[in-house]
This record gives structure tokens, sequence and C-alpha cells, in this order.
């Protein structure tokens, strides 16, 4: 109990982690490299599931705050094809689906996450403008750098950082390895002025369109931006070889008119409509990885096991902080080394099994044939 933890990253998993804590009054900062709780748009929504995120949420006492910020409706999902044709459409359909019914999986805009998790905490328990860069331990203390020439100390260091994770290589040399499937995400500020066939598409809701080898998905943000993810298979490292200056948007814009020929042009304006574009190469942590568990030392989230997006991640990370709220804090374990193996058997456990249905999804997702467009249509229409 008397133990100070510093968590790096104030991610989903980490925030989530500190709130926890907080909860069973554990002395928790969280260092984030960020400037400021401000000084980025988080990205667009994601939702949280019964068994996972919104398990979590109800265990950090946080559901009120939830269902006060959630997106209602934006679960919805609605699927066309490169012709701009409706596969599938569960808007306009009545839903019976609400909180407490498990396969209700409400979404929030991830900064009002964050804000929601950021508020929940102590006062300055995040210390912003804190980018990791090392550490030492000095008579069994961790001494933290970092880049800003500030210093920190704690007995237990959580790596929360992501799929960058500097903070996992003090734990294992266990290097991603690339899925084959790469995203360019863009983000568009005002898509109502910019390209309303799309955004009427969209309708603050979840738009899939499958073309065979590629898919575009778009969801909106919470300030009523869009962000767009346009996957596809691409070698590894083609971000490097592709001669693409992906800080040029032009050139961005270039590739994906070539790269989707032939599509409807609500497709074009959507990416003319775009300033901004980040390729993702999708990565992943082996799923038979494996560590010695130390008696000060863990990750949870994305730096312990990327996985390509199936929507668990957030989820994920999320439960991650709840285990190991829980085991840091039982009195079953002895020591902390046995809370953190007990944690990280678990974790490991099950990241592997979300890891290999990530894999095995992500290629159909990125690339369908016409068997798999045919395969999600009717996923969609039985869930619907
Ligand atoms: C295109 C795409 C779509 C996705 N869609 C979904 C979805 O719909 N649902 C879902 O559940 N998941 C989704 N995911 C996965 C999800 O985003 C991640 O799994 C999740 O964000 C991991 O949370 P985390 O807290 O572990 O790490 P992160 O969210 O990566 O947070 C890490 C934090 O650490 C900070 N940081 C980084 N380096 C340092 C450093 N050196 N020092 C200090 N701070 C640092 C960062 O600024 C950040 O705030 C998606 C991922 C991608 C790429």
């Amino acid at each position: 109990m008397e133990k100070e933890i510093a968590i790096v990253g104030g991610g989903p998993g980490g925030l989530t982690l500190a709130r926890l804590l907080q909860l069973k009054g554990i002395n928790v900062k969280v260092y984030e490299r960020d400037y400021s709780k401000e000084a980025r748009v988080q990205g667009a929504i994601v939702d949280l599931h019964f068994d996972s995120g919104l398990k979590v949420i109800e265990a950090a006492d946080l559901m009120d705050a939830f269902k006060a910020n959630y997106m209602p409706g934006a679960d919805k999902y609605r699927m066309i094809d490169h012709n701009g044709n409706i596969l599938t459409d569960e808007q306009g359909q009545d839903s019976e689906l609400g909180f407490g019914n498990q396969h209700f999986r409400p979404e929030i805009d991830r900064g009002a996450l964050r804000n929601l998790l950021i508020d929940a905490l102590l006062p300055d328990t995040v210390v912003w403008d804190s980018q990791f860069v090392n550490m030492v331990q000095v008579n069994n203390i961790w001494e933290l750098q970092f880049k800003n020439g500030t210093t920190a100390t704690a007995d237990i260091v959580i790596g929360a950082e992501g799929y960058r994770s500097k903070i996992r290589t003090y734990l294992t040399d266990i290097k991603a390895q690339y899925s084959g499937a790469t995203i360019i995400q863009g983000e568009i500020e005002n898509p109502e002025k910019e390209c309303p066939e799309i955004n009427t598409l969209v309708n603050n809701a979840n738009l899939i369109v499958m073309g065979i080898g590629k898919t575009i998905a778009v969801q909106p943000r919470g300030d009523g931006g869009l962000t767009f993810y346009a996957s596809s298979l691409y070698p590894e490292n083609w971000i490097e070889t592709s001669g693409i200056d992906f800080n040029n948007s032009e050139e961005v814009y270039a590739y994906l008119a070539k790269h989707h020929e032939g599509w409807d042009p609500i497709f074009f304006t959507l990416f003319k409509s775009c300033t901004h574009f980040t390729p993702r190469p999708l990565d992943y942590f082996p799923l038979n990885q494996h560590w010695e568990a130390q008696p000060n030392l863990t990750l949870i989230g994305d730096a312990a096991h990327l996985m390509p997006p199936s929507g668990e991640g957030v989820n994920t990370a999320m439960l991650d902080a709840l285990d190991l709220s829980e085991c840091l804090t039982s009195p079953k374990f002895q020591t902390t080394q046995a809370a953190i193996a007990a944690y990280e058997k678990r974790m490991l456990a099950r990241a592997a099994i979300l890891g290999k249905e990530a894999l095995e999804g992500i290629k159909d997702f990125a690339s369908p044939s016409e068997e798999s467009v045919k395969k999600f249509t009717q996923l969609f229409n039985q869930n619907g």
C-alpha cells in the first residue's frame, strides 16, 4: 500500500489503471508525453464492450460519466460497396440494445473517454510533457528520466505508452512483426462542407466501404470531424519504399485516387477533403511471447500486446488495468513479483486469443475477396 507507482503513458490503459489504483488508496503518477490535455485530437470513436471496457468503467465507478458522454446511435453500422450502394444498414433500425445488454457496444469519442478518466483522477496525477527516455534502478528504486530534463522516482513502473513502448525494452527484446496490412488514416475537419455526401452516409455512426482488395472505414469524431482508414495489403516497409511523401497531401491524394480507380467520385471528394494523412503499418507482438515476471516492472495495453485493430485494443488495455490493479492490491500475494506474475499470466493468455483473432481477421478486412464481402454482409445482417 505504501509503494509509489509510476505509470508511463496516459492513454486509455494508463489512465484507467491510475483511477483504479487511486480508488484503492495507492500513490500513483501518470507520466504523459503530450504537452497538455488539449495538445492533440485523440482520434475518432471507440466502442466499449460489456465484458471488458464497460465492465471496467463500472469497476472504476465511472458509468454515470460514461453515460453522460457516449454517442447514442454511433454504434450502428452501414456497409456500402465501391459504387456507394448499400450492402447492409443498421441505421434507421429500431434497436432493443441498451446498457446492461451484453451485445450493446456504445461508442464514445476517444477525447471524451480520455477527459472523463483524467477528470476522475486526483489533481496533478498526470504529469504532462513527460516523454520517457530511460530509467535506472538504484537500491530497488526506479529513477526515470524524461526528454525535457525532469526526473522522477518510483517503486514500481508500469509501461502503458503504447506500441512503441520503451519500458518494454527493460523486460524483453521481443520485437513487433508486420501483419501484412497498412492503413492510411485521414482526418476531415469540416465534412459537412467538404464532403457532404460521405458525411450524410456516415450520419454520425460507422460507415464501412467494402471493395475487392481494399476497404475504407469512416467514423465521426466528437468535434464534428471525420476520421477515415483506407486499408489494403502492402509489402513490409512499403511506407518508406513507396516514394510517397505522406506529409504532402497532394501526393497522398494522387496515390489514393489511383489506388481506388473506378470507385464512385464521392470517395475522391473524401480523400481531397483531407489535409493530414497518417500511414499506419499494422504490426503485432508475437502471440506466444513470454518474459520473466519482475518485482517492480510490468506492461499493459499495446505496450504489452499490440495487435491489428479488431475493436478490442482499448477494451483490452482497460481490462489489463483492472486485472493489474486487483493483483497489486490483493492480500493473496505475498510479494509484488507474485502479483505481477499472476497478472501477466492472465494478460498474456487473453492477448494470445484476441491477437490470433485479430490477425486472422485483418487480411480479410483490409483486402476482402468477393467471398469475404459476402461473409461480412451476412455477419452484419445477422447481428443487426
Ligand atoms: C487505426 C486503428 C483503429 C483502432 N480502432 C479501435 C477500436 O475501434 N476499438 C478499440 O478498442 N481499439 C482500437 N484500436 C486499438 C487501440 O487504439 C489501442 O489498442 C489502444 O489505444 C491502446 O491503449 P494504450 O493505453 O495501451 O496505448 P495508447 O492509446 O497508444 O496510449 C499511449 C499513451 O502513451 C503516450 N506515450 C507514448 N510514448 C510515450 C513516452 N515515451 N513517454 C510518455 N508517454 C508516452 C502517448 O502519447 C499516449 O497518450 C485501433 C487502433 C488503430 C491503429
